[in-house]
């Protein structure tokens, strides 16, 4: 056993003095602790970091983004203002090939501001570096309902994942909430308080109520996805979620660790360890449509990028390349809209959430 860090070593004292916490508390610990927490203090992506994501595989993910925002502004009738807000940018590359694609509609470039919500601030640094050579006018904000009031469109990647997400394990006397205890020998261990929840099973879709017992279910807090639903219903636009997870609400512990692109024990290493949960995108749009706002999808990810013309992107790119950057694009394109394992193309899925008044978004009509 390693020595434990010291948000491990603060982590333990709360416990011992104020009982096992719940998961969602443990990852709101680990990822955002101030002092200590995943994403307040390191840049957790890219080759030499623990993942990466679909705009750091290949520049064609972030240009049909682009080409996604700049329809939906069209079809929210080219308004001259228009806030452009990503939730999460990492490093910034999504927004910076974005801005770069739609160099071909100068109106909409005229018409954005950029607006950044992120908690990281060496991310922040990575994203204004990234996108200065666009010379467009760029606000960063700590959370959604920091952005000004405006219409807007917003787009999200690998962001929902990354929100603290609730357990609860089923026992023959109902619903337990799952929590982060201490095992005899002092080392952080799942737990689940001693009594059920009266009444949870009934706010339960039919799926998880009828699951087995030890079934684990999870379900995040709804209050990013109201602040979105109730943004977009109040100012107008449309939002475009990309993230990994399932369509509907099913029993499961989807709660994973990931360091240096592996699997690593979710309560090894809090702070030192990615932690994410699938996006229930079934519940995610409930929270969103609970404000008004009109719900798409999800479609997989191979099918937003197919109908967003991914494939003839990836042609003209191969139509001026050497035959080693060919070859880049190509395993690119299958990494980005590949089924199985090794693939993005199913497990990653995109919803779209719009205005009323706006109509069905570029890529979601059925
Ligand atoms: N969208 C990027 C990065 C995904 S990683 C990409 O696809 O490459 C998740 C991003 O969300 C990081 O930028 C992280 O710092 C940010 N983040 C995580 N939790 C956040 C929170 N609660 N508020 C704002 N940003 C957050």
């Amino acid at each position: 056993m390693p020595e434990p860090g010291p948000l491990e070593i603060e982590i333990r004292r709360r416990i011992a003095a104020a009982g096992p916490m719940p998961v969602a508390q443990y990852m709101t610990l680990c990822l955002s602790d101030p002092a200590h927490g995943y994403y307040t203090t390191r840049d957790p992506l890219g080759v030499s970091g623990d993942f990466i994501t679909a705009p750091e595989v290949s520049q064609m993910f972030g240009e049909l983004i682009g080409l996604w925002m700049a329809a939906v502004w069209t079809q929210m009738g080219s308004p001259e203002n228009v806030r452009i807000v990503e939730l999460g940018p990492g490093r910034g590359t999504m927004m910076k090939d974005a801005m770069r694609a739609v160099k071909v509609m100068p109106k909409f470039r005229e018409a954005l501001v950029l607006h950044l919500v992120e908690i990281n601030t060496a991310l922040r640094a990575q994203q204004e570096a990234a996108l200065e050579p666009q010379s467009l006018p760029v606000f960063w904000h700590a959370s959604l309902n920091e952005v000004p009031a405006g219409p807007a469109i917003i787009v999200a990647n690998e962001f929902f994942d990354a929100l603290p997400v609730n357990q609860a394990v089923k026992s023959a006397r109902g619903w337990h909430e799952r929590q982060v205890g201490l095992d005899a020998a002092g080392h952080l261990a799942f737990t689940a308080a001693a009594e059920p929840m009266p009444h949870f099973e009934r706010l339960l879709p039919p799926a998880q109520r009828s699951a087995p017992e030890g079934a684990i279910v999870e379900w995040r807090d709804g209050a990013a996805a109201f602040d979105l639903g109730r943004r977009l219903k109040r100012d107008g636009g449309a939002a475009l979620v990309i993230d990994y997870g399932h369509a509907d609400s099913a029993a499961g512990d989807t709660l994973q660790a990931v360091g240096q692109h592996a699997y690593a024990d979710p309560l090894s290493g809090p702070g030192t360890i990615d932690l994410t949960a699938h996006v229930d995108f079934a519940a995610l749009t409930r929270a969103v449509e609970a404000m008004g706002v009109q719900g798409y999808g999800p479609i997989t990810q191979a099918q937003l990028l197919r109908r967003l013309g991914i494939d003839s992107r990836a042609a003209t790119l191969k139509s001026k390349a050497s035959s080693a950057q060919i070859a880049e694009i190509d395993a690119a394109l299958a990494r980005l809209t590949g089924e199985g394992r090794t693939g993005m193309g199913t497990l990653f899925k995109a919803a779209a959430y719009t205005h009323p008044s706006l109509g069905t978004p570029p890529a979601f009509a059925t």
